[in-house]
């Protein structure tokens, strides 16, 4: 049969001072020897390298207890360690007994003064879970019915039923699931705890996130209105770039036009201001003085003719006289002659202006009235022919004298004619300077307006080189690019109103941007996006641990599952089983194991009279429900059923039964039963041997007895002795020497 268990190596543990193996070769081996040799100490060895941590079960108060104390022949120890070999070469499906790839596993465990415990597996240093995990995987440790101790055989009889059914899970092989579930209900637990801390976590982001994601929002949307901006600008500069520069040539051209054209009414002005000055006034002034002298020759010459008229007159007179009597009577036409004469001489005198003049006439006028009335009296005539000849004298000269003065008055009229030539030509300068000054006044407004239209201009220029550099700072340097860019269609003969509604537009949109109130904002964003990234990772976090929670659960559902399925299953065939050994060793009667209603771990605690005055808070925490194990037993031939009324060796069978049936479904790879045969009497020990016998068929037994018909039952046999020095000591023996080493 396959040996799991190879051998046992004790040094310095408890009463094994000396290095001590014990080398198993056989299905049955029997540990004898005399009391308190150290029998109990191999099985408690067991124990302790299996991973006992309750220092109770192994009779001792501290780890320090667990190691050779030391003797008078041998001193004390500073560890305490044993060794266990098992042999785990793959069976022929190819399965191992444990789960490590090695054909042979050492299991150690040394226990140093100070308390500390060191686990080696295979001489690597490990964790005691480690070596539990890998025991249980193969159905070792665990509630410990495979090593039953000396006076602990009724242990499972005394056991509480949620004991009783952890010893029948573990019996079962349910631990490896157990530990699973534990596992897993841990691993639940923890998810839970992260599930609760994610989501507090993104509660916490929440409120951040949101006011960032507005933030952004804003961000976008100022954005979005520069980059609307940035086209309407580029449109808007471009167009007025185009504009202005028109506007200021145009301008320019026509401020040169209008300066020359000034120039030349500057000259012409000139001209005209010529014409109307001095050399006019002059020639007008010596025309003047022409005038005057020719109306002096001609108001001379008319005197003159007058003269020489009267003159004729009075020699045509004095020819008449000689030629008719003279008569006294004076002729009419020469009294009409005197009297204009006189008169004439009388105009001249009131309109001369000085007194010589006036003296003058009034001589004249004198001498006039003396020769009129001396032509009365009747001068001494002439003759006949001297006074022909005076007439015919006198009419020449008169002839003579009247061409001089037509021909002055014919110069007069020329002067006159002249001076209003003159005059004319004055004038129409006068008019042409007035004129000329009035267009250069026009010209002068029009030249003003084009320098204020210029000034204009140039303020329009600043605005415009203000809003480039404004536009730059809202939208950035690519702005400029206004001046690569073609004049825009209709951008020169549009209506200057469409200009200025974009450039009300852009104002709007500035305001606007503003308002929003957002700068650059790349390290909102950036802040914005991490944050996100933060909340999309516990966002899949939490999924990930959610479902991790869920088939946490599935897995822990499964493992009840399987768990109840196996327990139930396991249970009906331990039952079975204990059927058959309690009838075999009460030679009738029957035990059964049966499963309790659930109940309450307070409500059993409360019945049981335990921990009444328990706090309530440690109620809520103990509502779990648990359904435990209880026996029933009825021996043949005996009315009263239970437990309680067992005899010592009934209460002894009872449980080596319960503990063989449970070893039947998955008998665990070795079994270690300190004197449980100890209560029995000879024929109940018979029948023990026969059953150890058949169970050693499945597990490898170790068996610490006094009783004979055990030891008949093993293979092997070693004895333990303790000499005068306290040390245990191991020895081979036969049958036939155990019993007397045995005492
Ligand atoms: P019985 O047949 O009466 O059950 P046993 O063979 O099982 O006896 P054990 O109980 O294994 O005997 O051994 C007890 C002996 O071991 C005692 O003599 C005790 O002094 C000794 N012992 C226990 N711990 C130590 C220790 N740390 N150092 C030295 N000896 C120890």
């Amino acid at each position: 049969m396959f040996l799991s268990l190879k051998s046992i190596e004790l040094s310095g543990f408890k009463s094994f001072g000396k290095k001590t193996e014990l080398v198993f070769t056989s299905p049955i081996a029997a540990i004898v020897g005399p009391n308190g040799s150290g029998k109990s100490n191999v099985a408690e060895g067991f124990r302790f390298v299996l991973g006992e941590q309750s220092m109770k079960s192994m009779r001792s108060k501290k780890g320090e207890d667990l190691i050779w104390g030391g003797s008078p022949g041998l001193p004390r120890g500073n560890r305490g360690g044993v060794k266990v070999t098992f042999d785990n070469s793959p069976d022929r499906s190819g399965k191992r007994l444990l789960d490590i790839d090695f054909n042979e596993v050492v299991v150690e465990r040394i226990v140093y003064r100070d308390g500390q415990n060191e686990y080696l597996l295979n001489g690597t240093q490990v964790r005691l879970k480690d070596v539990i995990r890998l025991l249980a995987g193969a159905n070792i440790g665990g509630s410990g019915y495979q090593i039953i101790s000396q006076g602990e055989a009724d242990r499972i009889l005394n056991a509480s039923p949620r004991e009783r059914r952890e010893m029948v899970e573990d019996a079962l092989g349910l631990k490896l699931y157990q530990h699973k579930k534990a596992e897993s209900e841990r691993k639940l637990e923890e998810t839970g705890v992260n599930i609760e801390k994610t989501k507090s976590l993104r509660r916490e982001i929440a409120p951040h996130l949101n006011f960032l994601r507005n933030q952004v929002e804003k961000i976008e949307k100022g954005r979005e209105m520069k980059e609307e901006l940035a086209a309407k600008l580029s449109e808007y500069l471009a167009r007025e770039n185009a504009w202005i520069s028109q506007e200021d040539a145009r301008l320019l051209d026509d401020a040169r036009a209008h300066e020359q054209e000034m120039k030349q009414l500057t000259v012409r002005l000139q001209e005209a201001s010529g014409k109307r000055g001095e050399s006019g006034a002059s020639r007008a002034k010596d025309l003047q003085n022409t005038l005057r002298s020719l109306e002096a020759k001609l108001s001379d010459i008319r005197k003159r003719r007058e003269e020489i008229a009267r003159e004729l007159g009075r020699a045509e007179g004095a020819l008449e006289a000689t030629n008719v009597t003279v008569e006294a009577i004076v002729p009419v036409p020469h009294v009409r002659q005197f009297v204009r004469e006189v008169d004439e001489a009388l105009s001249d005198a009131e309109r001369a202006g000085d007194i010589s003049t006036l003296q003058r006439v009034i001589g004249d006028v004198r001498s006039r009235i003396r020769a009129f009335v001396e032509g009365l009296s009747g001068t001494a005539p002439a003759t006949n022919e001297e006074v022909r000849k005076d007439v015919e004298r006198l009419s020449a000269t008169l002839k003579t004298v009247e061409q001089e003065e037509a021909r002055i008055a014919t110069d007069l009229d020329m002067a006159r004619a002249g001076i209003a030539e003159s005059r004319e030509q004055s004038f129409a300068a006068e008019r042409e300077s007035v004129e000329l000054q009035s267009k250069m006044r026009e010209i002068r407004t029009q030249l003003d307006a084009s320098h204020t239209a210029r000034s204009q201009l140039a303020s329009l220029r600043q605005r415009f080189e203000e809003e480039v550099r404004e536009g730059v700072a809202l939208v950035g340097a690519e702005i400029r690019n206004w001046h690569d860019a073609a004049i825009p269609h209709g951008a020169l003969s549009e209506d200057r109103n469409m200009q200025e509604k974009r450039r009300r537009e852009i104002e709007r949109l500035k305001i606007k941007i503003e308002e929003s109130g957002m700068g650059n904002g790349d390290a909102v964003v950036k802040e914005f996006s991490q944050t996100r990234e933060r909340d999309e990772f516990l966002s899949r976090e939490l999924a990930d641990l959610e479902a991790s929670a869920g088939s946490l659960k599935d897995i822990i559902a499964e493992l009840e599952k399987t768990i109840d399925m196996r327990f139930h299953d396991g249970l009906k065939h331990i039952n079975e089983a204990l059927k058959n050994f309690f009838a075999k060793l009460f030679g009738g009667g029957h035990a059964k194991l049966f499963v309790e209603e659930p109940r309450r771990a307070r409500e059993v605690r409360r019945g049981a009279g335990l921990d009444e005055d328990e706090d309530e808070e440690d109620f809520e925490e103990e509502q779990e429900l648990y359904a435990g194990l209880s026996i029933d037993v009825s021996l043949p031939r005996k009315k009263i059923r239970g437990l309680e009324v067992l005899s010592g060796g009934e209460r002894a069978l009872t449980s080596i039964a319960l503990i063989f049936s449970m070893t039947q479904v998955n008998p665990p790879p070795f079994l270690i039963l300190d004197e449980t045969d100890a209560a029995l009497d000879e024929a109940n020990s018979k029948r023990y041997a026969d059953m150890i016998q058949e169970l050693g068929g499945k597990s490898q037994l170790i068996v610490i007895t006094h009783n004979r018909a055990t030891m008949s039952a093993a293979g092997e046999l070693y004895g333990v002795t303790m000499g005068q020095d306290g040390v245990s000591k191991l020895l081979s023996v036969k049958l036939e020497e155990a019993e007397r080493v045995a005492k």
